[in-house]
């Protein structure tokens, strides 16, 4: 007979979606415990860009869509944490910076003036002076236009680390679950849950609510639950990242005549101190087709169109694949907003973007507190050798 843990709540996946439930469950009085196999953040959101949304991205096309809406709210939530007055405090979370650009090449300087012109109308964007572009475009050869969209970027590193610093007595490192670790019954109830970590005896987790935020990891459930109205979808992204003798960093969209930018730029520090320019956008999408060899020589060429007064010849570049994981939408499309579905004692979550992980938390304790859940017995003695998951290391100290 194998020990067991008791909890109100085990969530599975240490990503944002999971830390910020548990930080937001617990202070609902809710017990949890937050199990993940491999390092916390280390899925999608160390290799997220950080950029905290509020729809105008999406309104690139013209129209207020349903995207546009859902993460509306999220910038002023995400506000109040940083400032310390939300509901986690993220007072020790870097902003890497307080605007995303929005910038033209000189080539198209013309032809997006109307777009800029109606964006900054609505108040979207600010026109910049010259005086005020920032470092990067600084240059006689720049002759593109320039605005700033107030959209915050934020050091994701940071982010996991102060979710898990409250939380270090109920998160555990468990071994990859295997196809005997979950039981379901016919009614989609989750009626064993056993876990192990390296060399211990098995441990009965019992929890009165299973929440699943484990990412393309929640495929494995999903396999289980066998519901047909629910399944997962992948979206890959082919990320390149540059590390560059530059000293300044550079937080921009670069607008081509598609919906998508052309390419988005954020700005990291590597360990050894030098500016990672982390690239996605378009470039991203579009790179999914091709070797990494092949990426990094398109990177590497678009950079230098774009940014022709910048020399890049010793700049050091790497690309990686990742899957942004969904639930599945028709045609494979984005999400417009967080995720979860409740079957039986299963809650399925997926934020679909790391900002909305505060919307995802606030549905799914909605949910929690439409079924009335009182709270139960708490032990985690079986626990005791599990070790805590190490934060994952930034993916461009692991490639360059
Ligand atoms: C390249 C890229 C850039 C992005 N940029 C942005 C951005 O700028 N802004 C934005 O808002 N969003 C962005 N996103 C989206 C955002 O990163 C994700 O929506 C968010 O990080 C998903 O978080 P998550 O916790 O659901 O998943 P993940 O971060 O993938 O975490 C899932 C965790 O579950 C663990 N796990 C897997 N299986 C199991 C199991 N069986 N048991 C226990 N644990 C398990 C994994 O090891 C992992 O740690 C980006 C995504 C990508 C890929």
């Amino acid at each position: 007979m194998s020990k067991v843990v008791e909890t109100d709540i085990a969530i599975l996946g240490g990503g944002v979606a999971g830390l910020w439930l548990l930080n937001r469950l617990r202070q609902q009085g809710f017990t949890a415990i937050l199990l993940e196999t491999a390092t916390l953040g280390g899925g999608q959101t160390h290799k997220a860009q950080g950029i905290i949304h509020g729809g105008t991205k999406y309104a690139l096309q013209g129209s207020i869509t349903a995207a546009t809406q859902a993460i509306a709210d999220m910038p002023a939530v995400w506000q109040a944490c940083l400032e310390g007055t939300g509901d986690i405090d993220l007072t020790q979370v870097p902003v890497l910076s307080q605007h995303q650009y929005l910038f033209s090449t000189n080539k198209l300087a013309g032809k997006l003036a109307g777009f800029f012109a109606t964006m900054a109308l609505q108040g979207q964007v600010d026109q910049l002076v010259p005086a005020a572009y920032p470092a990067v475009f600084q240059h006689a050869h720049f002759k593109g236009l320039v605005y700033a969209l107030h959209e915050i970027a934020i050091d994701t590193q940071a982010l996991v680390r102060e979710l898990v610093k409250p939380n270090q007595d109920v998160i555990f490192k468990i071994d990859p679950l295997s196809d005997d670790d979950l039981h379901v019954d016919a009614a989609g109830n989750i009626t064993a849950l056993l876990v192990r970590t390296a060399r211990s005896e098995q441990i009965h987790v019992q929890a009165k609510k299973y929440i699943f935020a484990a990412g393309s990891g929640n495929e494995f459930i999903l396999a289980k639950l066998r519901q047909p109205g629910l399944q997962a979808q992948r979206r890959p992204l082919h990320m390149v990242v540059v590390k560059t003798d530059f000293t300044y960093p550079v937080f921009a969209h670069c607008l081509g005549m598609g919906a998508t930018p052309r390419i988005t730029i954020t700005t990291h520090k590597a360990h050894d101190g030098k500016y990672v320019w982390y690239l996605g956008g378009q470039i991203a999408e579009e790179g999914v087709k091709f070797d990494s060899a092949k990426q990094v020589e398109i990177a590497r060429q678009e950079l230098q169109d774009i940014f022709s007064w910048l020399d890049f010849s010793s700049a050091q570049l790497a690309s990686f694949l990742v899957d942004r994981a969904e639930p599945l939408q028709p045609g494979g499309k984005r999400p417009d907003s967080a995720y979860y579905k409740e079957i039986g004692n299963a809650i399925v979550a997926w934020p679909t973007k790391l900002a909305l992980a505060p919307k995802l938390a606030e549905e799914v304790i909605a949910c929690l507190e439409k079924a009335n859940m009182k709270q139960g017995a708490f032990d985690t003695r079986a626990l005791r050798a599990f070790p805590v998951p190490a934060l994952a290391t930034p993916i461009w100290d692991d490639l360059l």
